[in-house]
């Protein structure tokens, strides 16, 4: 990954006309409190940031204020960064702020590794008890499937913990968030098959135009991340002007994901995911941001 020391970010980019919600982030990997999922050990350390190269929390805060991002949702998706992304969402540092709800779930690449070393089931449970463990815990995500980077072996277990997951969002009332990377056909016929949670989010949505009436027809919400801004991306464009305007969400997905390729993201940047949304959709910014700022309160609930 590039370096990520402060000065290596993009610039903020203008405030937007309205703020909107970065509904998909890391800020554990962003602040370098943890690795990022595959490097190093199966299940890294977390790690107080000691680290000069890594910014700050408020870095992050006051970066996304200045661009109109004005809340966001953290998550944490293995274990450590789970059990950091629920004590910072109940911390003062973040109540105080009012901008942090979070969500923590076993990521589609995390779930075999821990299967193969017999500790998925305790695993599950301990991501169940996290996300009720506060109600700023909101979203159990992400998990989902990913054919691209786990292979043949690990697709079994990959379903199961999938299908659990359903399972945990539907009995807490939480909104599910789900990362599907080429593996459309079997995520939208396991949620078919379990049922889907009432609220049910693709975060970072990289489907086709067909797939976004899908997702429409049965009311899924569709989170679109910096990658929409991509010169080969009119195939996802075509799909962010077909999807409803009501199912419509923002977010970075950060540090992954930027629109500006090669260098660290953070969640200002969904600031420019908003603004090409809103020129695919042939709307002024206002508008579109105002209406998928409502998007995310009513998925979500409220941040205040
Ligand atoms: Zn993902
Ligand atoms: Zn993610």
């Amino acid at each position: 990954m590039a370096s990520r020391a402060a000065g290596t970010y993009p610039p903020v980019p203008e405030p937007l006309a309205h703020p909107v919600v970065d509904t998909h982030t890391h800020l554990d990997i962003c602040t370098g409190v943890r690795l990022p999922l595959g490097a190093g050990e199966p299940e890294p350390e977390v790690t107080p940031n000691e680290d000069e190269e890594f910014p700050s929390l408020d870095f992050f805060h006051d970066t996304a204020a200045e661009a109109g991002v004005r809340r966001i949702i953290q998550i944490g998706c293995d274990l450590p960064a789970a059990r950091w992304t629920t004590e910072l969402v109940a911390s003062e540092y973040a109540a105080g702020r009012t901008w942090m709800l979070g969500g923590a779930a076993l990521h589609p690449n995390e779930a075999p590794r821990l299967a193969e070393r017999g500790l998925l089931d305790d695993a599950l449970n301990e991501i169940e008890a996290l996300v009720t463990s506060h109600d700023r815990m909101r979203v159990v995500g992400e998990t989902g499937l990913d054919y691209f980077r786990t292979g043949e072996e690990g697709v079994a277990e990959q379903q199961r913990s999938f299908r659990a997951h359903i399972e945990i969002a539907k009995r807490t009332g939480r909104a599910l968030q789900i990362h599907d990377r080429e593996a459309h056909a079997d995520v939208l016929r396991i949620l078919k098959e379990e049922g889907a949670p009432e609220v049910t989010i693709f975060h970072c949505f990289s489907g086709d135009e067909e797939m976004a009436r899908e997702c429409a027809t049965e009311g899924y919400y569709m989170s679109f991340a910096g990658n929409l801004t991509f010169k080969n991306a009119d195939e996802l464009r075509r799909a962010a002007a077909a999807a409803p305007l009501e199912l419509l969400l923002t977010e970075t997905d950060a540090p992954f994901l930027t629109p500006h390729r090669g260098k660290p993201g953070g969640p200002y940047l969904t600031a420019i995911t908003a603004r090409k949304l809103a020129e695919v959709r042939g709307m002024s910014e206002a508008d579109l941001c105002s209406a998928v700022w409502a998007n995310a309160q009513r998925a979500i609930g409220s941040w205040d």
